[in-house]
């Protein structure tokens, strides 16, 4: 199989190649793709039924008009101040990102890493040596995680040719590989022996492989999905399922508990949720977090142990911050990963405040339990 298969790949960039919007529709959703890029593929479009206005796969790919709301930043989590050289991100100790690529198969209408595909040429790896020579020098560097942008987009001899060059740095021992390909184009997979022999070869005793998918909704888990699936997991590499929780899309606990569900049928840990991030143009697609928690817990406890091996968390500035509990006074958040060591498992009661989407919402402390002393609070007893 040659390595272009992406190029081979007909994307649809333009809102007015949508017979299935009205003639207003179009001319109102160009002023959203004029701001924010759209890019879908028959594929995934196909998934969609028209004929609801509800319909989940529509409320991912398809812009809306309230993307044009104000709210929310170009860089919710901070990642900037993370970047130790272009493309190269280093947050948590044994933890790099590399951002390998500019663009995905199709683009969630929820992205939080907008920017990306606002300004590439700032954002993506350009330096490859220096990137290897960054993670070579950092032996605390443990896992390298490839993201972007998708890098199933990259062609897999360009795809190789990092994950050789990580493979030959002794203490790199996980490579993760961050890709919506087997929900947006599982025919990348599908269709590419090259890439499973690659990821084969490369996943050994010595150093695990894992794709860490992004289904969002049960019903991208189509029959080529499924077969994407069953390649990769013939590989030998793992593979971890993390979503948001978005509006319209996976906020019921039926839908959410279908999908956890539907996960575990086929091998796929569910690994994390998400808080949906600030990101701009997201108002319309965050929950509430105390909501998302109460969605989560139902969904929950609609499935078995193997499906609800999930997370909820918020990847905030300063670390993943779980929300570990809501009760009918207060919030409980715990970090799960600090990017400073001393906020490792450090863990706060906060009085509830319902409209809180991050953080940074949340005014009313009650208690704060520093990390390496969790039995002493710092706070009102
Ligand atoms: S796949 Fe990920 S990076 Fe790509 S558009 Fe969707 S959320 Fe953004």
């Amino acid at each position: 199989m040659p390595n272009n298969v992406v190029a081979k790949t007909e994307y649809i960039t333009n809102i007015e190649q949508l017979e299935n919007l009205t003639q207003q529709e179009r001319v109102e959703l160009k002023k959203v793709t004029n701001k924010f890029t759209f890019r879908a593929n028959e594929y995934y479009l196909s998934l969609i039924n028209w004929d609801d206005p509800n319909d989940p796969i529509r409320r991912i790919i398809i812009p809306q008009t309230c993307e044009l709301d104000q709210w929310g930043r170009l860089d919710p989590s901070d990642e900037q101040s993370y970047t130790k050289l272009q493309g190269l991100e280093h947050k948590y100790d044994s933890t790099a990102l590399l951002l390998v690529s500019s663009v995905c198969g199709g683009i969630c209408r929820y992205c939080f890493r907008k920017r990306v595909f606002i300004n590439a040429q700032k954002e993506c790896l350009k330096d490859i040596d220096s990137a290897m020579e960054y993670i070579n020098s950092h032996q605390e560097i443990t896992n390298v995680l490839l993201t972007g942008g998708d890098p199933l987009v990259l062609s897999t001899a360009k795809l190789e040719n990092i994950i050789r060059r990580l493979s030959e740095i002794d203490h790199v021992r996980i490579i993760r590989i961050g890709t919506r390909m087997p929900v947006f184009q599982p025919s990348r997979i599908v269709d590419d022996p090259s890439l499973l022999e690659m990821l084969s070869k490369y996943n050994n005793q010595h150093r695990a492989i894992y794709i860490m998918t992004h289904f969002a909704h049960s019903n991208e888990l189509t029959d080529l999905a499924l077969k994407a699936i069953t390649l990769l997991h013939k590989t030998g590499v793992e593979i971890a399922n993390q979503t948001p929780l978005i509006r319209g899309v996976n906020d019921t606990p039926k839908v959410l508990a279908a999908l956890l569900a539907d996960l575990s049928f086929v091998g796929v840990v569910p690994y994390y949720i998400f808080q949906c991030r600030p990101a701009i143009g997201n108002k319309a697609y965050a929950i509430p977090i105390e909501e998302g928690y109460d969605i989560i817990e139902q969904a929950k406890a609609q499935v078995s142990g193997l499906a609800k091996r999930i997370r909820f968390v918020m990847s905030h500035s300063t670390g993943k911050i779980e929300i570990v509990a809501v009760t009918d006074k207060f919030t409980y958040l715990k970090y799960h990963r600090a990017a400073k060591d001393q906020n490792n498992g450090r863990f706060f009661i906060f009085k509830r405040n319902p409209k809180a989407y991050w953080l940074d919402d949340y005014e009313e402390i009650i208690r704060d339990y520093p990390a390496d002393q969790p039995y002493r609070s710092h706070g009102p007893e």
